[in-house]
């Protein structure tokens, strides 16, 4: 298994969130080489794709050392969700293996929260985009009943540290922060074992 995949999308990304961009630049940026990065299931270490028997999984796979973007894996056991929430920051979310449905919500009058349009489900290898301007906030669920299901997410942002909200459907919030699952990233820059 080699982390060049994943180096070379970093580089990418890095070398974006580096020019000066506006939020749809960025994402009609980024959008491409996510796209790439999870049109192969061959990169992600298997300890970054383990679910957890009760809780989905958030996996830190790379944070620029400035904030301005990290990558994670979304490793979802059979059936799990999330709550409703937001990002805060734009995202992205690239399906690696599995798959995986989000339904957008709205606020509508009187301040509840009430599902906006179809929920997505995403197949392998299918990108879509959140961030405040273009709807920020989901409920995300494991398509698979009996299955783990995996999705790579960037964000524009350390989205672990960000301060953001989980929502009932009476439009009532709670803050949160989602911090990481793992305490440890892949070594991306060990080339020893790379074609030169
Ligand atoms: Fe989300």
């Amino acid at each position: 298994m080699s982390n060049s995949p994943l180096r070379d999308f970093v580089v990418a990304v890095t070398h974006l969130v580096d020019q000066p961009h506006t939020e749809p630049e960025i994402l009609a940026a980024v959008g491409p080489e996510l796209a790439k990065l999870v049109a192969r299931d061959d990169w992600l270490p298997d300890e970054l794709a383990q679910p957890h028997p009760q809780f989905y999984r958030q996996y830190l796979l790379h944070a620029d050392p400035l904030e301005r973007f990290s990558v994670v894996s979304f490793v979802w056991g059979p059936g799990q969700r999330t709550p409703i929430h937001d990002h805060q920051v734009w995202g992205l979310i690239g399906m690696l293996r599995g798959q995986e449905t989000a339904q957008p919500f709205g606020f509508a009058a009187g301040g509840r929260l009430q599902a906006q349009g179809d929920a997505v489900t995403l197949q392998p290898g299918q990108v879509e985009a959140v961030s405040p301007s273009i709807g920020d906030i989901h409920q995300v669920s494991n398509a698979w009943a009996d299955h783990t299901s995996v999705s790579i997410h960037v964000y524009g942002a350390n989205i672990g540290a960000v301060h953001r909200w989980t929502y009932a459907e009476d439009g009532s919030r709670k803050p949160f922060v989602s911090g990481y699952s793992n305490t440890s990233v892949p070594n991306l820059w060990d080339r020893s074992k790379e074609n030169p």
